[in-house]
């Protein structure tokens, strides 16, 4: 479909190294054409959220992600609009009594830092970073002697991204207990899974929130965010509601958004369309064996493109330790001898789209996403492509 407008100095991809489906960015991320379908075909769009149909989609969701991570009873999940960045304010408003850790290892991690940050209510954060392309924790040594040394009030939310999609590094999924001074005995554990959920098997009651959006992983569009809530994130967010001196917009109360979530309805007027693929997106990871299942078709094609950058020496992942890679973005640095934005310019200009690295990063990278849509085979013709316009240049 795009030979047509590839311009003159560019070559053109032969037939049989096109992927079927050209998507392989890191949000919006491909959508399923059968979700798409479902989605022209549904009798729900331009319908009330609030009446039955629309009501027995969102129930439909919720029971979807409970059955996906086998979730206690105990365990509530949220939903609002806004996205993940919208988490962040929510979480700082909602979930933050009086001073926040991060963990921080690139841009994702960051922006929610800056967001505790930047809260006239709350204490400094404390900080933990380390270098993109590697992760910090806050369970390591340097972390709890930082805590014990640390001269502010103790920290009682303790914030990391599961997946920095910046730079595609996979930390472990921990909870931070109080065995350090500085840390409260009932600090929250808060996971950014954004990009992550649903892509990988997680034992999510190791935190207290687990939140995602819809437009990576679960294949639908952007504009949601979806939280996992244990019983002490629960009760965090309704305390501080009571609390008398903290200004609580509606939008940022989670303890709101809990009392909507619960009768299958969020504040204000979601997307319909966001909802009606996501959930098309949960009854097919459930259909087709669940995370453990998505978490081997995402660790099949990122493994196309690490095995691949092994056997070329040029290339090489930039996510030194093997642990920390991650199986849904992968990101692959090029040496001096490649121009990876020719190549990703190459790739746009024949309809495989969204291999760019990410914007601030500023490396010479391809970053390829993985994600449980992406067809293994799709990313068999990608890499090959790859070859094929690098041999087209010598
Ligand atoms: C994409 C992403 C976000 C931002 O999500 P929005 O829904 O666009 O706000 C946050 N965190 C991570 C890890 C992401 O990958």
């Amino acid at each position: 479909m795009a030979a047509s407008h590839i311009p003159s100095d560019v070559p053109v991809l032969p037939a049989d190294l096109q992927p079927s489906d050209g998507r392989f960015g890191c949000g919006p991320s491909k959508v399923r054409p059968a979700h798409t379908n479902a989605l022209a075909a549904s009798p729900l769009m331009g319908t009330s959220h609030r009446q039955a149909p629309v009501l027995n989609l969102v129930a439909s969701i919720r029971e979807g992600l409970r059955a996906l991570y086998h979730l206690p009873s105990d365990w509530e999940i949220a939903i609002g609009n806004g996205g993940s960045t919208a988490f962040w304010a929510v979480a700082t408003t909602s979930l933050v009594r009086t001073r926040a850790t991060h963990a921080v290892f690139g841009e994702f991690g960051q922006k929610f830092a800056d967001e505790t940050l930047a809260a006239p209510f709350l204490s400094p954060s404390l900080v933990i970073s380390a270098e993109a392309g590697t992760v910090a924790t806050l369970v390591d040594e340097r972390a709890l002697s930082a805590f014990a040394q640390d001269e502010g009030p103790d920290v009682d939310l303790c914030a990391y991204p599961h997946h920095e999609t910046s730079t595609g590094a996979l930390s472990p999924l921990y909870r931070v207990t109080p065995r350090s001074a500085g840390v409260a005995a009932d600090a929250l554990t808060v996971v950014d899974a954004t990009s992550i959920a649903g892509g990988v098997t997680a034992d999510v009651t190791a935190t207290d929130v687990y939140y995602f959006a819809p437009q990576k992983c679960f294949a639908s569009d952007g504009g949601l965010w979806f939280a996992f809530l244990s019983p002490a994130a629960q009760e965090r967010a309704r305390t501080l509601r009571g609390q008398a001196d903290r200004w609580m917009p509606q939008f940022l109360d989670l303890s709101v958004a809990l009392d909507n979530s619960v009768k299958n309805q969020t504040l204000n007027t979601p997307a319909i369309a966001t909802l009606i693929m996501m959930d098309e997106q949960i009854q097919w990871m459930l259909a087709n064996g669940g995370l453990s299942a998505m978490e081997e078709r995402c660790r099949a094609s990122s493994g196309v493109i690490y095995e691949w950058a092994k056997a070329h020496p040029f290339a090489s992942p930039f996510i030194p330790r093997e642990e920390w890679r991650s199986p849904v973005v992968a990101t692959i640095d090029f040496d001096e001898a490649i121009d990876a934005a020719y190549l990703a310019r190459v790739l746009r200009a024949n309809g495989v789209v969204d291999v760019e690295p990410y914007r601030k990063l500023g490396r010479n990278q391809l970053r390829i996403a993985t994600f449980p849509s992406v067809d293994t085979a799709d990313v068999e013709k990608l890499v090959a492509s790859i070859d094929w316009v690098i041999a087209q240049r010598v």
